[in-house]
């Protein structure tokens, strides 16, 4: 059986990237909607001796791993994935090719693209059907607007997806592993893998976390940030930032949820002292359960929360943080 909807899993250091569970939450997502076989959602793999990592995706929402094992993807490159991806779309000729928006998608999403002709959505937080069209949902000028793209006469359709657009597949599944065979030459490639060069540890990374205790404006001074701190310690949380609290430097840029920051969709997101202006809501509002407290009745973050208690964050951000030490201990 062909794939219908094949997503590129990404790994690194032998692990599967997340981004990898979260396209196949999409595809799981978009095959329910359009009543299509979710045993034709596949994963792409590449590497050389993963098969580990084969069987982990076939377990957790890929129906078919195509799965080509060759030193030539020890370590990625473009050349060397943009020739496979090519030549097992060309054979598999799905419908929608899901690619995460990361730095290897970003390189090889457009090379396969153009080599096959076809278009390609960038930096999508959704994908979906209307009346057999389909509709990439974007955001645009830094977030001020949402785009929806409809893609027509296209096969494959190709979209980068952003991280954390979408929640991971949380099933499981029995899918199979297709060992597959491509015509690849080392000596043709034009790109070749020199070294991997790590950041520095401890860089925060808000769109893996589970839980986001977020502060704005209204926490009114950096010392303040404590009762955020806190509750963050208390839930076991991360602390995010909407843009007024960093463009103040009162916390590091990579603490920024929104357009011009990270796009997150935690368990738990809790708003503490932001209006809800659109560049930040669209960075935020695929959250799980959404909680804002504002003093103002009519701050816009009431309309994408699912609880909201209007009132000084210093009388309930404190009295949360006790409540829930005291509950655990
Ligand atoms: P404010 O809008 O000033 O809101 C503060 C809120 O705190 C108010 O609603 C007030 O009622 C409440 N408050 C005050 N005191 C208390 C208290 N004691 N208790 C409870 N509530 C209280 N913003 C982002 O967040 N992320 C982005 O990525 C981003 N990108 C942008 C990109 C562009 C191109 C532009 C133009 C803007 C961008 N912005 C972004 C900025 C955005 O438009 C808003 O200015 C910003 O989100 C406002 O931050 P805020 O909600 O913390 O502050």
């Amino acid at each position: 059986m062909t794939s219908q909807i094949i997503i590129l899993a990404e790994h690194e250091e032998g692990t599967l990237r997340e981004i990898s569970f979260e396209l196949l939450g999409l595809a799981h997502r978009i095959a329910a909607t359009q009543n299509w076989d979710e045993k034709r959602i596949s994963a792409a793999l590449l590497g050389q001796g993963t098969h580990k990592l084969a069987d982990e995706l076939t377990k957790r929402g890929a129906s078919e791993v195509l799965y080509v094992d060759n030193e030539v993807f020890a370590n990625y490159t473009s050349d060397g994935y943009r020739s496979a991806l090519v030549e097992l779309l060309i054979a598999e000729n799905p419908q929608l090719v899901l690619i995460g928006a990361t730095p290897n998608g970003w390189d090889v999403a457009p090379l396969i693209a153009a080599q096959l002709d076809v278009p390609l959505a960038t930096g999508c937080m959704d994908v979906s059907f209307e009346n057999g069209r389909a509709i990439f949902t974007r955001k645009a000028f830094n977030g001020k607007f949402v785009h929806r793209v409809a893609v027509v006469n296209a096969q494959p359709l190709i979209a980068t997806i952003d991280k954390g657009s979408s929640s991971p597949f949380d099933s499981s599944t029995s899918g199979n592993v297709r060992h597959v065979e491509l015509a690849i030459k080392p000596n043709k490639l034009r790109s070749r893998f020199v070294e991997v060069k790590t950041a520095s540890s401890g860089a925060l990374d808000l769109t893996q976390a589970n839980i986001i205790v977020s502060g704005g404006r209204g926490i009114g001074a950096p010392e303040k940030l404590g009762v955020i701190r806190e509750l963050a310690d208390a839930l076991g949380a991360q602390v995010g930032a909407s843009r007024a609290v960093t463009d103040a430097g009162w916390l590091p840029h990579e603490h920024q949820i929104g357009s011009s920051g990270v796009t997150v969709s935690p368990m738990l997101y809790i708003a503490c002292g932001i209006s809800g202006a659109i560049q930040h809501i669209v960075g935020m509002k695929n959250s799980n359960y959404i909680v804002a407290i504002n003093k103002d009745p009519d701050a816009p973050i009431f309309d994408v929360a699912d609880i909201g208690v209007v009132g000084d964050l210093f009388d309930y951000v404190p009295a949360l943080s006790k409540a829930i030490k005291e509950a655990k201990d």
